[in-house]
């Protein structure tokens, strides 16, 4: 199969350099001299799924989904195969993915490779609580199956594993039974933090009327008592006759605007209006599975929106313990810089442990929030809230990541090593390169490498190929690289 250049993209949009790629195919994928990386549907929002080195292994024709018992609920579908089409070849059969993120378009190697979490991660845990097995192929060793019982290792560390320890070819999941995909959903307003986390203990005290799924929207703009106030959306699966269709958007963002439209009057405009509107009726409303599960696959290529610099999206987990007092100083934090979030998501992670080595989630609440890329400032911002997660005992999230720093990951990560281990000689990726071949330190703002160096400069200063490229993949974060002591 032959090697192309393609445009792959990550969400975030900050790098849309084109990249060389070829199609997956077993026994035959690093051309020498090359590294390699899976690249599943580009969903994740920063530097996981890239590698300036490599070949991208494409999964897109390996979507098959190759059996499904509607007795057990069992599913078996190649890695490339999109969840859109795994919930389509579902129907109305009484299953339903146990676990699903906030778009449709990932695919199973993504989500296994993510370990991704839904709103319901406190009913059900982490997409791989519910992964039965797996083939993964690595350019050492061939093809393995891996499963709880067999090569149990390397399954507990791929899931999760970034990809990192091999191409996973197909996988068996076990679905959920449900009445339907739709959902009956009742949207509640809080008027501040508090309330959120008043209401949300209520939620979750162990009583039979727990719901599946929870979440909660949050006006990140809201100033004084009413930090944090928002809207808590709840729901069950419902008996309901007709089949959801699980197609492409309708809708579509035709260019990038030469600004970001999502801040400034237009942001505070969009937090007064959606908590308004969501404050008037909190009646419980039949809902289709897109619009329930999957609200922003309404409009195609949303993210063109946070403009040409594309956007960063700070994901952290806190403890239970500090969370109250940690999601206020976050969504403070941002406000005082000056950089609202588009769109702030406040849910719980529950006590379900996912089989995966590396996976994000932990028991406590997570704070998603999302910026327009402003250069330095927002830079300087993330690097505030990864302290802040840190301090509190929480940890970033690296699939929805493109800078966090060595340190950062590595003291919330403690088991990377372990990954390190088992990951693939020939397979890596920009952020586990960033993030563990070379020490960070962060120096003061002025020691900043500049992106600018031309290969003249660097050779007239004595700096490394090596080093120029690290520079070109951490440039803009502020850090200064040093090799490991
Ligand atoms: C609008 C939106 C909402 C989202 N909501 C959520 C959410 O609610 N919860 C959540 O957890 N995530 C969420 N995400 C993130 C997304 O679910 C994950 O990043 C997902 O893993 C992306 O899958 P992908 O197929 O696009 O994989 P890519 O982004 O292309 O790759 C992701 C990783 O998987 C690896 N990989 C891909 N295929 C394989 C394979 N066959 N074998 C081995 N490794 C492989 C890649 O190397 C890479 O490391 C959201 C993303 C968007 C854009």
């Amino acid at each position: 199969m032959s090697i192309v250049r393609i445009y792959a993209p990550s969400w975030g949009r900050l790098d849309d350099r084109k990249r060389l790629a070829r199609s997956f195919a077993e026994g035959d994928i690093v051309p020498p001299g090359r590294t390699a990386l899976a690249y599943g549907q580009g969903r994740s929002y920063g530097d996981t799924c890239h590698n300036d080195d490599a070949v991208l292994l494409t999964t897109g024709q390996h979507q098959k989904i190759i059996s499904f018992d509607t007795q057990t609920g069992i599913l078996q579908a190649q890695a490339g195969a999109v969840l859109a089409d795994i919930l389509s070849s579902i129907g109305d059969s009484g299953w339903f993915l146990p676990v699903v993120p906030g778009t449709k378009f990932v695919t199973l190697g993504g989500a296994i490779a993510n370990d991704i979490h839904g709103k319901n991660h406190q009913t059900r845990g982490t997409f791989g609580c519910h992964v039965k097995g797996f083939q993964l192929w690595r350019s050492d060793t061939g093809s393995l199956n891996c499963s709880r019982q067999e090569n149990a290792e390397l399954f507990n560390t791929t899931i999760g594993g970034l990809g990192l320890t091999g191409v996973i070819t197909h996988a068996n999941i076990q679905l959920m039974k449900v009445p339907s995909h739709f959902v009956q959903e009742t949207r509640t307003p809080f008027a501040s933090l508090e309330q959120f986390f008043e209401r949300d203990d209520q939620l979750h005290s162990g009583g039979a009327a727990e719901p599946e799924y929870s979440v909660a929207w949050v006006d990140s703009l809201a100033k004084g008592a009413g930090l944090g106030r928002g809207v808590m959306i709840t729901a069950n699966h419902i008996a309901h006759d007709s089949n959801p269709v699980y197609g492409q958007p309708r809708l579509k963002v035709p260019f990038t605007p030469p600004i970001p439209l999502v801040s400034g009057l237009p942001l505070r405009l969009f937090n007064q209006l959606y908590f308004h509107r969501n404050s008037r009726n909190s009646n419980p409303q039949t809902a289709d599975p897109n619009t329930f599960f999957f609200p922003l696959d309404a409009i195609a290529g949303w993210n063109r929106l946070y403009g040409p610099l594309g956007l960063f999206q700070h994901q952290s987990i806190i403890p239970a313990q500090a969370a109250f007092k940690t999601i206020r100083l976050l969504i403070k934090t941002a406000q005082d810089a000056g950089q609202g979030s588009f769109l702030t998501v406040l849910k719980r992670f529950g006590q379900h442990r996912s089989p995966g080595l590396m996976s994000f989630p932990q028991p406590g609440y997570t704070l998603t929030l999302d910026f327009a890329n402003r250069g330095q400032r927002t830079l300087a911002l993330l690097d505030d809230l990864d302290r802040i997660t840190l301090d509190a005992g929480g940890r970033t999230n690296p699939y929805k990541d493109a800078r966090m720093s060595a340190e950062t990951f590595q003291a919330g990560y403690p088991s990377w090593q372990k990954l390190e281990n088992l990951r693939d000689p020939l397979i890596t990726s920009n952020f586990w390169k960033r993030t563990t071949t070379r020490r960070h330190v962060a120096p003061p703002p002025l020691q900043t490498p500049s992106v600018e160096v031309s290969v003249n400069q660097v050779a007239k200063r004595g700096i490394q190929k090596d080093q120029l490229q690290a520079m070109e993949n951490v440039g803009k974060y502020r850090s200064d690289i040093v090799e490991p002591q």
